[in-house]
Formats: structure tokens, C-alpha cells, sequence
């Protein structure tokens, strides 16, 4: 098509004229992602970003090593660092696992509800919600004043970690800044208790035929990994095996203080990600860039993440 010179004149005119009165809009686009697992379908939902800190927050690393890791994948060392969730649905069942932070982080997080409806899906159809771990930003969005954001849901997480967080006597197991998480977890569960929801597993154990708990101890007691096997392909969920991607890929080692225990969490992240590297399998990551779906690559002695080339069709 061809567009007369007038016209174009005339419309460059009045974008330049009224470009101060267009307000800059937020949020951002809805924040949903499709990938096909055979003829399962895996939706990506963004609960939100947070700001983490990672120069205060990370160990087993200098300052200017950080710095640079940082600053190869163009971010600051307080880096907004996304909050994913992950919707399965089998074609019998709508499978949420994690439930982002509710109102834990305020504005930070809690956008999973919204963006589970612009993905097409109301929580009320969700048919059973599995925890990675019990923490804020995964376990917070669980309920909403005191009732189930996911009433029909059946709530699943791993014995361990519900023996640990509701149970305050377990305090000085965890560092000072952590101790706020057993009345986070007392908040968030015990509605979901209440309505008789909640169902506990003693890892490693089949969840529902082709969806495995594995075990993945250290940054939780109770953290696994849930794999998926469907239509030839294997995905990894994997809660918070990597919080830092630019840095914990390339350096396993590096833990975080949210770890209740950094020796075992760093034997985890080291025997995951050699398995994912030699399998090929796809990885769902809840702290990896948005949407947090891509492969894992061996790398000298580390490893780097491939993230997944974008399908307009969703295969
Ligand atoms: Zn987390």
C-alpha cells in the first residue's frame, strides 16, 4: 500500500503534538506463555518481579565477581527478578504449580489471579495446586483473606516441609532475617487446612500418572522438583533451584541466605542441573527471566540457559 505524502506529513505531525499527553501505561501485557507437552498444554503465569538483592543476599562469591556476572547479563546486583508459576492441564485436569506471594510482597507480586484470567483461566477451575516449597513468594498466593483462592483445589506439598514451616518451634534452625517465614506459612496454609485441602507427600512419589515429586532437600527440607513426562518430552519444574541465573548457572556454589540449609541446597543445584544438562529435558523455573522455560547447557565448568526461542503458535 501505498500512503500519500500528505497523510504522512499529517500523521507525524500529530504524533509529534500530542506526544506529551500519551501517558506511559501500566502493567505490562498480560503475563501469560503457552508451550505444548505433546497434547498437554504448560501456561507460564507471572505472579509478578521483586527487586532481590543479591549483593547482600548471595554467598560464596566476592563483590566484583558478582558485580561482573551481573553486569555480562546486563543487570544490576539488585535485579527485578520475575515470580513464574505454571499451569498443566492434561485435558482432564488444570494442574497450578506454586501460587506466587498473594499479598506477601504487596504490588510486587499477587498478579496471578489476574493473569490466570487473561490466559482463559478462572482459579476457580484450577483442580490441584502443588507446591514446590513453602515460602511467601511461592505458598502466599494460596489464599486471599483467609479463604482458598483455589477453593476445588487440592493443595499438595511435601511432608517435610509442612513438619517444618508450621512448627515455630523450628526457629533457630533458620537464620534471623528467615524466622518471619513460620507465621507467613501459618498465614497461608491454615485456610487451606481448615477447608480440608491439603494433602501431604513423602517424596520421591507419582502425584498423578506422567507428574513425579522428586526430591530436591536444602533450600527447603521439602523442596522437590516436579518432572513431567508426557507425548516423548520430559519438563523439569523447578521451584527455586536457581534464584541469580546470570550467576548460580555458571557457578553452582553460590547459595542464597533464603536457604534453610546452603551445603545441601548447593548439592541439589549441582546434581539437577548436571541431569537436565545431559537430558535435554526442558526446565520451568520460578526466578528465571519470564517466562522461565528454556534448556540448560553445559558451559565449561559451569553451565548457561538457553531460554526458549518464542512460538507465536505456542508447539
Ligand atoms: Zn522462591
Amino acid at each position: 500500500m501505498k500512503i500519500p505524502f500528505l497523510t504522512l506529513a499529517l500523521l507525524s505531525f500529530s504524533a509529534g503534538a500530542m506526544s506529551a499527553q500519551l501517558p506511559t501505561t501500566q502493567p505490562q501485557a498480560p503475563g501469560y506463555y503457552r508451550m505444548a507437552l505433546g497434547d498437554w498444554q504448560v501456561t507460564a503465569v507471572s505472579d509478578g518481579t521483586v527487586t532481590v538483592p543479591f549483593d547482600t543476599l548471595l554467598t560464596g562469591i566476592t563483590p566484583d565477581v558478582l558485580r561482573q556476572r551481573m553486569a555480562d547479563a546486563s543487570l544490576p546486583v539488585k535485579a527485578e527478578t520475575s515470580i513464574n508459576t505454571f499451569v498443566i492441564n492434561t485435558g482432564s485436569q488444570l494442574i497450578l504449580v506454586d501460587t506466587g506471594a498473594g499479598a506477601l510482597l504487596g504490588e510486587a507480586g499477587g498478579h496471578l489471579p489476574d493473569n490466570l484470567r487473561a490466559a482463559g483461566i478462572d482459579p476457580q477451575d484450577i483442580d490441584l495446586v502443588l507446591l514446590t516449597h513453602i515460602h511467601g513468594d511461592h505458598s502466599g498466593g494460596v489464599q486471599h483473606n483467609a479463604s482458598p483462592v483455589f477453593p476445588r483445589a487440592e493443595v499438595r506439598v511435601d511432608q517435610k516441609d509442612v513438619d517444618f514451616w508450621l512448627n515455630p518451634a523450628n526457629d533457630k534452625q533458620v537464620e534471623e532475617s528467615q524466622r518471619p517465614t513460620f507465621a507467613e506459612s501459618e498465614r497461608s496454609l491454615r485456610p487451606v487446612i481448615a477447608a480440608g485441602k491439603l494433602k501431604t507427600f513423602h517424596a520421591p512419589t507419582q502425584i498423578i500418572p506422567g507428574i513425579e515429586a522428586i526430591p530436591a532437600p536444602g533450600h527447603t527440607p521439602g523442596s522437590v522438583v516436579y518432572r513431567v513426562t508426557h507425548g516423548g518430552k520430559t519438563l523439569m519444574l523447578w521451584g527455586d533451584i536457581i534464584h541469580a541465573e546470570p550467576v548460580q548457572m555458571q557457578q553452582p556454589k553460590v547459595a542464597i541466605h533464603f536457604d534453610v540449609n546452603q551445603q545441601q541446597a548447593i548439592a541439589t543445584r549441582e546434581k539437577v542441573l548436571a541431569q537436565v544438562a545431559k537430558e535435554g529435558d526442558w526446565v520451568a523455573a520460578a526466578h528465571i527471566a519470564f517466562p522461565g522455560i528454556g534448556k540448560v547447557m553445559k558451559n565449561g565448568e559451569g553451565y548457561r540457559w538457553v531460554p526458549l526461542n518464542y512460538s507465536a503458535s505456542g508447539n
